[in-house]
């Protein structure tokens, strides 16, 4: 089965922070598959600009390495890479001078296209950004702006950084991007609950027992050391990519599939979140593997902070006050330096009220399992009868569906960053996060740091290559309960 691609229309894009991590990772890498696809028409025009001095040759250069480093692909097609970079340019510019502005105005003047402008650069230059463009007239009425994380560090900055933006642009302009909302399962979690008769009806508190969301990361900080130091697990995870897919997976129906009715949703489903005790909490630091401490910096050694208090792994325990979900409890995980890389949504369901089986003592539960990453599919646990003799044994077994397996090697697959930006060309809004629903999200999670801070509260170590700390386990233990295995 071969996906349906659409070509967008003619379009601008101004990458801020071109020559950066992100633009040459994901961004431009991702633009030139969707070029490949046939979805990026050939007036489009990619505009990088950074304080680098550089000619439109020298970028196209850098992105032609980038592509090889980055691209992920087997062959790339010499033609269509000429091509897609013919389509680049690059201004010098300076998001807090003078410098460049005049030359981008130039280049956009008098495009009826659409107009979009990533801000890929650090969060303190988005109030810069926005201003200049208006300054010198390009934040007209049809451009759009693409916002990167973090936004804000806490309710305060995100207030702040929202009404900044609001000054020159209007919300339908904005484009908040939490990269997790553009991953194929995500969606796929939307047409498993909206478009299935099967789920939703069980989809409340009487018949699930809890919920479970893990992210979890082999990597450690790496050499973003400092900029993770001041943040830490809660705000570089939870608050937003944790948040959004408990959103996802918590929400009422939308009355349609249009970019408010589903972000009305998922505030909803924020605003109705209890707050976390702190015997719901467990923080943790990675320490080296054991046996293997050479091998890896411990957490602290790689921020370079020996007293440092900041998570690089969080469990914690919430509810969501409201009719579908009062006393179902959602279990939120994320962590570095992990035993391995998965991202995964559970949803436990209740047991049977009454066992006819009388040979069989197990607890049978259905588990419905989500995985985001690696590996996108969907488990469904299901009880059947033990093969053979021995009467009726009950045993628990998979029903599996690995997207790659069941839609065939031909899908095309879609990185999260590629669709988003098509999204933005398209002028679609529904994966991109709202400036209340980000608010919200600091609203409740700022009381929880707060007050780890002010109970000055260090995390427990754990050893790197596992999956986390002894808390974190007794957290579920405490409840009956046990993490699903973080498996790859
Ligand atoms: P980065 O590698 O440090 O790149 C920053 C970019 O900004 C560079 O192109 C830099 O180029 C440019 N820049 C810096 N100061 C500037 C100025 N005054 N005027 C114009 N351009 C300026 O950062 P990054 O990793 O690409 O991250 C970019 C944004 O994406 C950040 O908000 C980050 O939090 C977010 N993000 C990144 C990742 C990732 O995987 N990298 C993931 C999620 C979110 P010059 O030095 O040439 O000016």
């Amino acid at each position: 089965m071969v996906s349906r691609v659409i070509p967008v229309d003619p379009f601008d894009l101004v990458i801020f922070g071109g020559t950066g991590d992100l633009a040459r990772r994901k961004i431009l890498p991702g633009l030139f598959r969707r070029f490949i696809a046939g979805q990026m028409p050939a007036g489009a025009r990619i505009i990088a600009a950074a304080r680098t001095e550089m000619d439109d040759d020298g970028y196209r250069e850098m992105i032609a390495e980038a592509i090889t480093e980055f691209g992920g692909l087997k062959n790339i097609p010499e033609d269509k890479l000429t091509a897609f970079l013919a389509q680049l340019s690059y201004v010098t510019i300076d998001a807090k001078g003078t410098d460049g502005w005049a030359a981008l105005q130039e280049l956009m003047k008098g495009t009826d296209r659409v107009e979009a402008y990533y801000f890929s650069v650090s969060p303190a230059l988005f109030g810069d950004l926005a201003e200049r463009l208006q300054q010198w007239g390009m934040a007209d009425k049809d451009a759009r702006i693409v916002v990167e994380k973090p936004f804000g560090r806490d309710l305060e900055t995100a207030k702040t950084l929202n009404a900044t933006l609001a000054t020159y642009f209007d919300e339908s302009q904005i484009y908040r991007i939490d990269h997790y909302l553009g991953k194929e399962t995500v969606q796929n979690l939307m047409a498993v609950r909206f478009g299935n008769m099967l789920f939703e009806p069980l989809w409340n508190a009487q018949y699930v027992d809890h919920i479970q969301i893990t992210v979890a990361e082999t990597v450690g900080v790496g050499g973003r050391g400092e900029y993770y130091d001041k943040s830490g697990a809660m705000r570089d995870m939870v608050q937003n990519h944790l948040m959004q897919l408990l959103c996802l997976i918590a929400m009422e129906p939308p009355a349609r599939f249009d970019p408010d009715a589903v972000r009305d949703e998922k505030l909803k489903v924020i605003r109705a979140l209890d707050p976390v005790l702190p015997h719901h909490i467990a923080r943790g630091q990675y320490d080296a593997e054991p046996g293997n401490a050479e091998a890896q910096p411990n957490y602290r050694d790689a921020v370079g902070d020996p007293r440092s208090k900041t998570e690089s792994f969080i469990a914690l325990k919430t509810h969501i006050s409201n009719w579908r979900w009062a006393g179902t409890p959602f279990y939120l995980r994320t962590g570095k330096r992990m035993s391995a890389r998965s991202s995964e949504i559970t949803v436990v369901f209740k047991e049977t009220p009454h066992s006819i089986f009388a040979e069989d003592a197990g607890r049978h539960r259905n588990v419905l399992s989500i995985r985001l990453q690696p590996n996108e599919g969907i488990t469904l646990g299901v009880t059947i009868k033990e093969p053979g003799p021995g009467g009726m044994r009950l045993i628990d077994v998979p029903l599996d569906m690995s997207f790659a397996e069941a839609l065939g090697e031909d899908t095309e697959q879609v990185d999260a960053y590629e669709r988003l930006i098509m999204d933005v060309i398209r002028g679609n809004q529904t994966l991109f996060m709202r400036g209340d629903e980000v608010e919200a999200a600091w609203a409740w999670t700022d009381p929880i740091i707060q007050g780890w801070e002010a109970r000055g509260e260090v995390p427990k170590f754990y050893d790197s290559g596992s999956d986390g700390t002894v808390e974190s386990g007794e957290l579920m233990r405490r409840d009956g309960r046990a993490w699903r295995e973080v498996s790859p």
